[in-house]
Parts: structure tokens; C-alpha cells; sequence
């Protein structure tokens, strides 16, 4: 975000500085701040094996108080919102109907979503565990949102545990740098979707049934939806059963992406989870709600006023929404080939590194427009948002490169509701991740960015 006067670990003695990242490693080796590590073969099939620190900024982010007491009030009414626009069938069926000829991911997500709308399946309890991503465009000082995650959003962890090792460093470096570390945001994010997911089974109220983690292949003590479709039914009264067990939350850490669902056998079982009555994190409604395409149908005029009856709360959405176009604007799409870097062409996926920026953008557009037909409708078109750069310390597998940056923003929410009764509408923390600003994507997995924390100014 923008940064005031950097704290750069420079100014204060190289050896101190040294020192501090020594510290910062070897205080997320302790508390368990590491990912994978992909130099080493035997990451991720032994257990404990082949761990790494995650990739972290030395110091936090400067973010003013009142962009971080907006971004925090937004998250209850855009769980709402997801709510909303989750019911209304015909709306998503709609929406998303020419990106269905174009892009065979979204035509199955929205077959699944079909299909239910045909059996009137309704989904009583319904629990939303979400991250909407925002940048501070520097041009206008406005907070504008990135996107909304509705499935497996990232992170809840690791980054508590970010904002807990800056609290640290502050506390013991903080004499040197003049940095108080009560300006650190409490973070407690992972422990408020556990709460969120303990919430949803106890008004599943079936003290037998379990909580199911979906996870892509080669992580332990869960099941992958191929295995969910080897063992798992649904019994006439909607019960889901995986291994004899009762499921009464199914949670999706994947499934986001088309490679998580390498043959038909993913597809069964997402379809039978679907079918049966645990409460989805997310159902298919909540995770269709959540594509750009969505997001960009949103920020048309008078849409909003579909969903939101209070008015101070759409001003408040439509306040974060940047520029948004489908791509059968002919006038937008000869704007994008003029100034194609003024822009960001997406296609509906997840999980980073699959945005078209600059002269590929230009040829992208241009290559598309001449197959003619609905090759267009795959992809939305955004205002690039142009954050302020600052000077930051990142630190990767025990190295320091300072580097300008530039961060993003995402605070997680979590919404839980039995029928009329609203169990849960929350903000839960926050999440902040800065890459160089010279890179144009943003994914800490996808090797882009860094995890970050943020500093009140
Ligand atoms: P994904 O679902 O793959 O995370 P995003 O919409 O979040 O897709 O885009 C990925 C990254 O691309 C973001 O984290 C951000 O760094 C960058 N990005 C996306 N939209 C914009 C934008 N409008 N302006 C500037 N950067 C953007
Ligand atoms: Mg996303
Ligand atoms: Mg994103």
C-alpha cells in the first residue's frame, strides 16, 4: 500500500540487520511459519520432511487507519452480498451464460449448479469463508478491490502468523527502527474460520458427523475428491457418508482449479458432495458467485440494487469497485489494444499467474477478436490498479533483497447462516502480500509474492 518515510533495516547497523533476519528465520521455523520446500523430493510425501520459512517482508506494510477501517467494514457486506447474489439461480445462470460456450471449467461448475436448481435442492445452513483482495491506487488514494475469493481462500494461517513474527521483530528491534508494535493489527484469522467451521457442524447437529477437508493429491489426513468419489454416497435422506463416516461440513481447500479435476471421477464427487446435504464451504452457488465474470456483471449500474437494499451499503461496494468491462464492449476492447497498460485481461480462474498484461494483452484481444464467435466472453477486462511503490526487505529461503514493492491487501470474512437465523457475519483478519513492483502477478504460491503484514499510520 503506500508507504510513509520506509524503516529501512539499512539505517541501522548492517551487523543488526543481519541480525534481524536471522531472527525472523529462525522464528518461523519455531512457530511453524514454512511452506513446502520444492529443492527437496521428498516435500510434501513425508510428513515433516523438506520445510522451508515462507517467503516474508522483513518489516510490515504502511497502510493509513481509515483504508484499513473501510476495508474491514466491507467484509461484512460482501458476505452478505455472496449471500444474496447465491440465491438468485437464474441471475448466476445468466450471467455466466456465454462464458459457459467458451470455457469448459465455468460450463461445469455451472452444470453442477443446473442440475441442482432442477432438483430445488436448497441449502438451509450455508457457510462462506471468503478473502476480498484490494490495492491502494495511488492516482486517487482509493481502496480498490482486486477480487473476492470464495473457495480456498488462502493463507488464514500463515498469515497470523506473519503478523505475529512483525509484532516480535517490533517489539525487539523497535528501539532501533521507532516502530510500535500495537500498530500491528491483531490477526486472528485462522482461529475465526476454525470457529466459523466448528459453528457450521454444531447447527449441522449430528454429533457423529465429521468435518471433511478436500485437498489436491499428496497431502495427509484428508480426502481428495477422487477419493471421495471411490468411497463416498449419498443416502436417501441427503446424509453424505465417506468411509462410513457422516460428513456435516465438506471444506474445499481445492477444487478451484481445472487441475483438480484431471478425469470424471472428480467431477462425480463434486457433484455427489452437491447432491447431499453437508454444508459446503462453498456450495456451488457461493463458488460461482465468486468468478470475475460475477464480479464484473456486479459493477454494472443497478445491479447491486438487485441484491442490497441499503443504500449507504451499495455506495460503499460501488466505492471499491474499479473499472470492470465484459469484452462485448467493442468501444472498451479498442481502448485496451490502444493502452493495453492501462489494463488487466482475465480469464475466469484462480490461484495467480493467469492474467494478460501489456503488448500480450494487445495481441491477445486482437488474435481473439479475429476468431470472431464468443472467444471474447472467456475473459473480463479491468482497470489496472497502479499501487504506490515503496522500499521493502523480503526475505526468501534465508536471503534479504531489498526491492520497490507494492502490496496487496485481503481481509477474510466469514459468513454462517441456518435458514433466516445469521450466525456469524464477520471480518477475520486480514492477509497482506507484496511482490516487486516490476512483477505483474501476485501469488505467494505461484512464486510472485511475499507474505506480508501491515503497519497503521
Ligand atoms: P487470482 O484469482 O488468480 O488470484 P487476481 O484477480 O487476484 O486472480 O489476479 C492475480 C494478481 O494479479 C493479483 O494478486 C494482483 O497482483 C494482480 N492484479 C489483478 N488485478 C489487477 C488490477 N486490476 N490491477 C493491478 N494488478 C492486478
Ligand atoms: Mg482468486
Ligand atoms: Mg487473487
Amino acid at each position: 500500500m503506500s508507504a510513509a518515510a520506509p524503516v529501512l533495516p539499512s539505517m541501522m547497523d548492517p551487523a543488526a540487520a543481519e541480525e534481524m533476519v536471522r531472527d525472523a528465520a529462525a522464528w518461523c521455523a519455531l512457530h511453524g511459519l514454512v511452506v513446502g520446500d520444492r529443492a527437496d523430493p521428498r516435500s510434501g510425501t513425508v510428513p515433516g520432511v523438506g520445510l522451508v520459512h515462507a517467503p516474508f517482508s522483513l518489516l510490515p506494510a504502511h497502510l493509513p487507519e481509515s483504508i484499513w477501517r473501510q476495508a474491514c467494514e466491507l467484509a461484512p457486506i460482501f458476505n452478505n452480498l455472496v449471500d444474496r447474489v447465491s440465491l438468485d439461480g437464474n441471475f448466476l445462470q445468466e450471467s455466466l451464460s456465454k462464458t459457459k460456450q467458451v470455457d469448459d471449467f465455468t460450463s461445469r461448475l455451472l452444470e453442477i449448479h443446473r442440475k441442482m436448481i432442477e432438483i430445488n435442492k436448497e441449502e438451509n445452513i450455508r457457510l462462506g469463508l471468503f478473502r476480498s483482495d484490494y490495492m491502494l491506487d495511488s492516482e486517487t488514494s482509493s481502496l480498490l478491490q482486486i477480487e473476492l475469493n470464495t473457495i480456498s481462500a488462502s493463507f488464514p494461517g500463515l498469515g497470523c502468523l506473519v503478523s505475529e513474527l512483525h509484532r516480535t521483530l517490533i517489539n525487539q528491534y523497535g528501539y532501533l527502527l521507532s516502530l510500535e508494535h500495537k500498530r500491528v493489527p491483531a490477526n486472528a484469522a485462522s482461529s475465526q474460520f476454525a470457529e466459523a467451521l466448528a459453528r457450521a457442524w454444531a447447527e449441522f447437529n449430528v454429533d457423529s458427523a465429521v468435518v471433511m477437508m478436500i485437498v489436491q493429491p499428496e497431502e495427509r489426513n484428508m480426502k481428495t475428491l477422487s477419493q471421495v468419489e471411490a468411497v463416498g454416497q449419498v443416502l436417501p435422506d441427503g446424509t453424505l457418508l465417506v468411509d462410513g463416516k457422516k460428513v456435516a461440513v465438506v471444506y474445499y481447500r481445492a477444487g478451484y482449479t481445472p487441475n483438480d479435476y484431471p478425469s470424471e471421477a472428480e467431477w462425480s464427487a463434486r457433484l455427489l458432495i452437491e447432491q447431499s446435504s453437508a454444508v459446503k464451504c462453498p456450495s456451488i452457488s457461493y463458488h460461482l458467485v465468486g468468478t470475475k465474470k460475477i464480479q464484473q456483471e456486479l459493477a454494472k449500474p443497478n445491479v447491486l440494487e438487485r441484491f442490497v437494499e441499503n443504500k449507504e451499503e451499495i455506495a460503499k461496494l460501488r466505492k471499491c469497485f474499479a473499472g470492470l468491462w465484459s469484452l462485448d464492449d467493442e468501444e472498451i476492447v479498442k481502448t485496451a489494444i490502444e493502452k493495453p497498460e492501462l489494463f488487466v485481461l482475465k480469464p475466469q480462474r484462480e490461484g495467480g499467474g493467469n492474467n494478460i498484461y501489456g503488448l500480450e494483452l494487445r495481441e491477445t484481444l486482437i488474435r481473439l477478436q479475429k476468431e470472431g464467435g464468443d472467444a471474447l466472453a472467456a475473459y473480463i477486462l479491468m482497470q489496472r490498479i497502479f499501487p504506490k511503490a515503496s522500499s521493502a526487505y523480503l526475505v526468501r529461503g534465508g536471503i534479504c533483497h531489498e526491492g520497490l514493492v507494492i502490496s496487496e491487501l485481503g481481509i477474510y470474512g466469514a459468513y454462517l447462516r441456518n435458514k433466516d437465523k445469521v450466525v456469524i457475519n464477520d471480518q477475520c483478519g486480514y492477509l497482506m502480500r507484496t511482490k516487486v513492483s516490476s512483477s505483474d502477478e501476485g501469488g505467494v504460491a505461484a512464486g510472485f509474492a511475499v507474505l506480508d503484514s501491515l503497519y497503521l499510520t
